[in-house]
Parts: C-alpha cells; sequence; structure tokens
C-alpha cells in the first residue's frame, strides 16, 4: 500500500454517518471510557491501550493509556486494518516482520510498536467504528482467553456508546420540550397583547352593535368642547331599562341579552344621523344629540320611551326610563351634564319609571 493510503471498509459511507451520529468525536474524557482501556491493558499486560474511532482521515482515541497522543493519521493507524473485519480481533505479534506495518512511522519510529491486538467496536447496525485495542513495545502474543476479554470489553464499550447516545437524545428532547413550551409562552403572550391592543382600539359593543363606553367618553368631551367653542347646545339623554334584574332573574340572562339586543335596535331606529347611540354599562344606554335643546332631545327620549313601551316583546311589556340634560352657563363639562342627566334619570325612577324626565324639571 502507498504512503498515505489505508483500507476503506465497503460500508465507508454508512459506517461515517453512524459514527457522527454517535456525536463522540473529539468529546471530552469520560470516566467509563478510560476504566475500558486500564481494564484491557491491565488483562492482556500492555503498557499502551485505547479506544479509537476512525472519522474520514485520522484515528482519534477516545480513551488512552501509555501513549502521548490523541489521535494520529488514518493512514498510520493498525486500526484502519482492524476495522476492516469486524468479527475478528486483528493481532499483530510483531509489527517489523508484518509488511502492512514494517514502514510505519509508530513502528520505526515513536512509540515503536511491535504488538498490537484489536477489537472491533461493531455498532448494532454491523458498522466498525474503531477498535479497543492493547500494544506493546515488544512482540508477544495474547491467550485465548485475553482475546475473548478483549473482545467482551469492546462489546461494552459500544453499550456504553449507545447509553451515552441514548442520555444525550433524551436530554435534547428534555430541552426542545423546554423551548417549544417558552415558544408557546411567548406566543400566548403576544396574542394577549394583540387582544389587549385590539380591545383598547374598539368603539363598538359586542352585544347591541352600539358605541362602546370607550367611545362615549370620548365623544362627549369631544361634543361639550365643540358647543362651548360655537356656543351651541349638545344634549344627552341617559336611559336605563325598568326592573331589568327581575326580568334577568324570571327568565334567564340569555332572554335579557336579547332584550338589550332589541331596546339598542329600537333606539338606533329613532336616532337622527347626527346623533350618537352608546352602550354605556349593564343596561344602560347613552345618546349625545349635538346641537340639540334640552327640549328637543326630551322630544325624542319621548320617542324613545314610546317606541320600546309598544314593541312587542316575546316574554312581557319593557319599559325604560330616561333622564334628560343638556349643556347651559352652569352644565358645561363632560361630568356636569353626565351627573346633570343621571339625577334626572334617577329622579324617573323615584317618580315610577317607564319616563322621561329634563334636568331641569328634576325638582317638579
Ligand atoms: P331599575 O328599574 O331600578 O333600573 O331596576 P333594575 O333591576 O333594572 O336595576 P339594577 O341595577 O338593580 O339591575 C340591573 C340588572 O341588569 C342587573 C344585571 O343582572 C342586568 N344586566 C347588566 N348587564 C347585563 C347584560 O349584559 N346582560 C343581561 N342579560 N343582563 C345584564
Ligand atoms: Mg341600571
Ligand atoms: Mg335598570
Amino acid at each position: 500500500m502507498s504512503e498515505g493510503a489505508f483500507p476503506i471498509p465497503e460500508n465507508e459511507a454508512r459506517r461515517l454517518s453512524v459514527l457522527a451520529d454517535y456525536n463522540i468525536m473529539d468529546s471530552l474524557p469520560e470516566q467509563a471510557y478510560d476504566d475500558f482501556v486500564r481494564l484491557a491493558s491491565a488483562i492482556c499486560g500492555t503498557p499502551i491501550a485505547l479506544i479509537t474511532l476512525l472519522d474520514e482521515q485520522r484515528q482519534w482515541f477516545k480513551a488512552n493509556i501509555g501513549l502521548d497522543a490523541n489521535q494520529t493519521p488514518r493512514s498510520q493507524a493498525f486500526c484502519a486494518h482492524a476495522i476492516m473485519n469486524p468479527d475478528d480481533v486483528m493481532t499483530v505479534e510483531d509489527a517489523t516482520a508484518d509488511q502492512r506495518f514494517a514502514a510505519n512511522p509508530l513502528v520505526t519510529g515513536d512509540p515503536g510498536i511491535r504488538f498490537y491486538a484489536g477489537a472491533p467496536l461493531v455498532a448494532p447496525t454491523g458498522e466498525a467504528l474503531g477498535t479497543l485495542c492493547v500494544i506493546d513495545r515488544q512482540p508477544r502474543k495474547l491467550t485465548e482467553s485475553q482475546r475473548e476479554a478483549l473482545e467482551i470489553l469492546s462489546r461494552q464499550v459500544v453499550v456504553q456508546l449507545e447509553l451515552r447516545r441514548s442520555i444525550d437524545t433524551l436530554e435534547q428532547a428534555v430541552l426542545d420540550q423546554e423551548k417549544y413550551v417558552e415558544l408557546m409562552q411567548e406566543y400566548q403572550r403576544d396574542i394577549e397583547k394583540i387582544r389587549v391592543h385590539l380591545e383598547s382600539q374598539s368603539v363598538t359593543d359586542v352585544l347591541t352593535g352600539a358605541q362602546n363606553r370607550r367611545s362615549f367618553d370620548l365623544r362627549l368631551e369631544e361634543e361639550c368642547m365643540r358647543a362651548q367653542s360655537r356656543h351651541t347646545t349638545v344634549s344627552l339623554i341617559m336611559i336605563d331599562v325598568d326592573t331589568f334584574k327581575r326580568y334577568n332573574d324570571d327568565f334567564g340572562h340569555p332572554a335579557g341579552d336579547e332584550v338589550l339586543r332589541g331596546v339598542a335596535h329600537l333606539l338606533k331606529s329613532e336616532l337622527r344621523v347626527s346623533d350618537h347611540l352608546f352602550r354605556y354599562g349593564g343596561e344602560e344606554f347613552a345618546v349625545i344629540l349635538p346641537d340639540t335643546t334640552c327640549k328637543g332631545a326630551f322630544v325624542l327620549g319621548e320617542r324613545f320611551r314610546r317606541a320600546v313601551q309598544r314593541a312587542p316583546w316575546p316574554k312581557r311589556a319593557i319599559s325604560i326610563s330616561l333622564g334628560v340634560a343638556a349643556t347651559d352657563s352652569n352644565t358645561t363639562t363632560p361630568k356636569d351634564l353626565l351627573n346633570a342627566a343621571d339625577r334626572a334619570l334617577y329622579q324617573a325612577k323615584q317618580n315610577g319609571r317607564n319616563r322621561v324626565i329634563m334636568a331641569s324639571d328634576e325638582t317638579r
């Protein structure tokens, strides 16, 4: 064989891929493998014992006793020959008398190999990955039981390799799982952020289709400012469904929801284009009427009240109470206007429900 060449097993490509799967090349020393070479050296009585693994160009020592190196070129490796026969322990009693090795630098120079015996490390799928080998600087023979012990140990090295890979795989699975959980949590946080953002941007109440409370606050502020700067009047009607708790108690919450939807629908149908309907909360609605006097709002409120009272409700009659207020010299801020309309609404309830009260009439 020419300088730099070495024999190559038929299954070399698969052998290399199986070896790579073990993810062991250039790993740190491990006690289990060190123990195997100590045992091999003690049993065979050699100063040198190695666990070698052969990749494309080199043999690398996973464990090493008695040799001052951690790898050699594959072309100098006795083991490159040993792996050609996965089922046999290869024995070279005197390397100087073997034409394959007589000129090998490891024979002619340091460490001066004479004796070599290598038991292939054979993967469960049949590929020889390297060897457990013993080496001496003088010629010798192995006894039958030493040879057998070397074989047994080589099988145990492979068991150890398998175990190591299983642990790796498990650890990786745990890591993957943790990463996956983290990723999912991140997604959930993102989705929640988007949901909160969308909610904060939304203007509509889902149940009734009226504008929501957030829109009400913004619009009332805006209309009050506009009324003040243009010296016009903005009116507000607060609307509350009468004895609605009992309706829920008698017919259930879903039936109550239907009523809220129905009331919103009726109010909308009476609205003028410039007016805005809001669900203020629970069973309360609000209507903001720009450029509308308190009297004008009262008239619209009466239309609301009648429309609800006359509607053909499925379970029993529904009525609403309404409080009407408008901006004037004493009532300018949204808070003033809201308080005034609220007080009027309270008065409507006090006076027997199913009626409209104007803030200025409250005391009547
Ligand atoms: P009042 O005539 O004095 O207004 O009596 P009321 O029973 O309507 O007043 P109260 O404030 O005691 O009850 C309001 C009820 O409205 C209580 C709650 O169960 C119901 N409610 C609030 N929001 C909803 C909703 O979204 N759906 C349904 N079905 N009921 C609601
Ligand atoms: Mg209420
Ligand atoms: Mg009510």
